[in-house]
């Protein structure tokens, strides 16, 4: 999305190596992790290519041997094939050997002409046919006289049978160079496949000889084979069958990899468990005073959730909790009587927000009630600067902030708290363990607790992939006097029919969200599809429209952004810069055109933005018909519930084996393997594996433990790793 000024990596667990130098890093690893231009045939513009085929981690720039090793086959061409002439199908691919007879150059200047080479065996004749070939080339690969292998897809043409620019020649002596099993990698433009096959082979070869972390019986019975032998089926493969990511070696490499996850997890669990905080009871003076001075009593939920978070903090350990809550479910409040426990208690309190508009609002939710409550409350962005700035921060230091909101730049290094004690992260899924660490660095004696609050519902599965056993509370109903949102799925060219309606209802009172597509390359950008849209609809609603995109100032956007809070604009039109966390409750209609474009889980967050008044509120999806199957089942699923929970349920099944993990869409990163059929099976033997691996050895240091450090180096898990090394 377009209004990211803080664009950051979203790993939890995963930070590469690279980006900082492991030192304790086993040095058998080493070729590893060196630039994958260290292998033959790789050269710089080559590096580039594979910086764009290869999915890096992130704050890895450059590919390295390592991403050429986790970047596993998609396919496999069989060339094994090797029938004579005479019985070759055409239309399959094939191998055979040949004795080149004679060369055909085409007319010279006339490039229209192929060159041809006239072959055969002792049953017929083939030709080699080469478009715009270099002639030196055919010259010195096919020399008349001598006999060749030549492999690729045979083809008849006309009466005889034709092979256009095969895939391999090789020379009789040089006939094991030819992979009969092929596999085929994911590239990009101008990358040959030809070039990973042989940078592959180079990465398998500098797998250390290391010793195997999984116990061989146990391996036996799953019928998995050992790392290295795993790791050179699928870039090697013996039969086509192991490539693919329900066989043997990737099954075994896609739990190898659940387990390192899972085991890092497990070690910054323990690393924060074991992490003394200060227990903090604040004794409930300011959140009377905040309860008093609410329009309305806590929902159940909120007032659970609450006493979780106090008996956190009131806990001698450090605490993490993810406070999960659909869009418009009252987590802001929570949040605030959280923070109030620290201020009771003498300390301090952050509240960070993903975005500049998100952080602004929050300061204008809480402020008054803040202020009501006697909490003094100061702001900090990128955008406060000079003096400003530094009176905010010169007011923490001193103590006379007692919450402070803003967005990442929180985290500067020249931001000090008096004695910050309690954190809290809006929105998590944009921000990555480290960062929370970060902030937690700068708390006091004891660190700051840390309460993430996040309004995608995540599923358990992804959960529990991701933050291992985090504590979670969850608000499980909304506050009381939400009307439904009455949701429909229309087709595009319905559009002038829904504007007549939007103006009676405009009439009425009513504020329309108005959010344009995400665009397909193709067309036009995001920005210039949603200026159309405002021009349009200016037209008929004059100066009433607003616009918002993420390229406008802030300054621009704060504007823009209160005067339909305050009502001045009667639709805002937008890119999807509103998605999270916006509140005007009286905005009661919410258009996405395109919505066929945008996932379900996106689609539920927009829908989030209407229904928070006593209006009654309206969701219109607008698609371009004919909607594929998973689009309409999606829109459905959006007219059916508007239960958070439920539709990440069917986020789930509807993306199927293919992204099990929703993680782009999450945020959260990817798998490099994992990504497989029974991956919940084998994430949760992998979660189980790793207890006991450290219920037995809570710092990887028997013999097996040390085998398992060099799996959390292999997938990069160092944020785990580094806890070790700290201790
Ligand atoms: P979100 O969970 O999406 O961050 P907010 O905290 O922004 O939700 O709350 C949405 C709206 O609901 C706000 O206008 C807030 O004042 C209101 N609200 C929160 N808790 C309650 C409650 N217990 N009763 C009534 N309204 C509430
Ligand atoms: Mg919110």
């Amino acid at each position: 999305m377009a209004d990211t000024e803080l664009r950051t990596d979203p790993s939890p667990h995963r930070r590469s190596i690279n980006a900082r130098p492991g030192p304790m890093r086993p040095n058998e690893l080493a070729p590893l992790f060196a630039s994958a231009d260290a292998l033959s045939g790789i050269g710089p513009r080559t590096l580039l290519l594979l910086k764009k085929a290869l999915r890096l981690p992130p704050g890895v720039t450059t590919p390295r041997v390592l991403d050429l090793l986790w970047h596993l086959p998609t396919g496999v061409i069989d060339r094994r094939a090797e029938p004579t002439i005479a019985i070759a199908v055409p239309g399959t691919i094939a191998t055979l050997k040949v004795r080149v007879l004679k060369h055909k150059p085409p007319p010279r200047g006339n490039d229209k002409v192929p060159y041809k080479i006239i072959c055969e065996d002792d049953t017929g004749r083939l030709e080699l046919v080469f478009f715009r070939t270099e002639r030196k080339f055919i010259e010195r690969q096919l020399p008349e006289g001598t006999e060749r292998y030549v492999s690729g897809r045979v083809e008849s043409y006309g009466e005889h049978l034709q092979m256009a620019h095969p895939d391999y020649i090789v020379a009789p002596d040089a006939r094991h160079e030819l992979p009969m099993l092929e596999p085929v990698y994911g590239l990009t433009a101008g990358l040959s496949g030809k070039i990973l096959v042989k940078a592959a082979r180079q990465a398998v070869a500098r797998v250390p000889a290391m010793v195997e972390w999984q116990d061989a019986a146990w391996l036996k019975a799953r019928g998995w084979p050992s790392f290295m032998d795993a790791i050179r089926r699928l870039h090697q493969p013996d039969d086509s069958s192991d490539v693919s990511n329900g066989s043997g070696p990737w099954q075994r490499l896609a739990y190898d990899e659940l387990l390192a996850g899972q085991l890092a997890l497990a070690l910054v669990r323990q690393g924060q468990k074991s992490q003394r905080g200060r227990p903090i009871d604040g004794g409930g003076r300011i959140r009377a005073r905040i309860i008093a001075a609410l329009p309305f009593s806590l929902t159940n939920s909120q007032r659970i959730a609450l006493a979780e978070i106090s008996a956190d903090m009131a806990a001698p350990h450090r605490m993490l909790r993810l406070l999960q809550g659909d869009v418009g479910s009252g987590k802001t409040v929570v949040a605030l009587m959280s923070m109030a426990i620290a201020v009771e208690a003498g300390a301090q309190a952050a509240l960070m927000a993903p975005t500049e508009v998100l952080a602004r609002q929050h300061i204008e939710t809480i402020g008054p009630l803040a202020e009501k409550a006697g909490l003094r409350v100061g702001l900090l962005t990128g955008r406060e600067k000079g003096k400003g700035r530094r009176e905010v921060l010169e007011k923490l230091a001193g103590g006379e902030i007692d919450i402070l909101i803003g967005t990442h730049a929180l985290f500067q290094p020249d931001v000090v708290f008096h004695d910050l004690a309690f954190a809290v992260i809006d929105e998590q899924h944009r921000f990555g363990v480290h960062q929370r660490l970060a902030l937690q660095t700068k708390g006091g004696e004891g660190g700051a607790n840390v309460l993430v609050m996040t309004a995608t519902p995540i599923p358990r599965t992804l959960l529990m992939t991701h933050y291992g056993d985090l504590d979670v509370s969850k608000l499980t109903e909304k506050p009381p006097g939400r009307k439904p949102i009455t949701t429909k799925a229309v087709p595009l060219d319905t559009m002038e029919r829904l504007i007549t309606r939007i103006r009676a209802q405009i009439e009425e009172g009513a504020q329309v969200y108005w959010v344009c597509p995400l665009i397909e390359s193709s067309e036009l950008s995001d920005l210039a599809a949603a200026e159309e849209r405002h021009a349009h609809l200016a037209q008929t609603f004059g100066a009433a429209v607003g616009l918002l995109h993420g390229a406008m100032g802030g300054p621009d956007k704060d504007a823009t952004m209160a005067a339909f809070a305050e009502n001045k604009l009667k639709i805002l039109v937008s890119t999807t810069v509103i998605e999270v966390g916006v509140n005007v409750p009286n905005a009661n209609i919410m258009v996405i055109e395109h919505a066929e474009r945008f996932g379900i889980a996106q689609l539920h967050q927009l829908r989030g933005r209407v229904g928070r008044g006593t209006r009654e509120s309206f969701c219109m999806l607008l698609y371009k018909a004919p909607l594929g199957e998973t689009a309409r089942q999606r829109l459905e699923m959006m007219e059916r519930t508007e239960d958070g929970f439920l539709i990440a349920e069917k986020d789930l099944e509807l993306r199927g084996g293919g992204e099990v993990l929703g993680a782009r869409q999450s945020g959260l990163p990817e798998f490099r393997v994992a990504d497989v059929p029974g991956f919940e099976m084998l994430l949760s033997a992998a979660r189980d594996d790793a207890q006991m691996v450290l219920n037995a050895d809570p710092r990887l240091e028997s013999a097996r433990g040390q085998k398992l450090r060099h799996l959390l180096y292999l997938f990069e898990c160092d944020e785990a790793v580094r806890l070790f090394r700290a201790a």
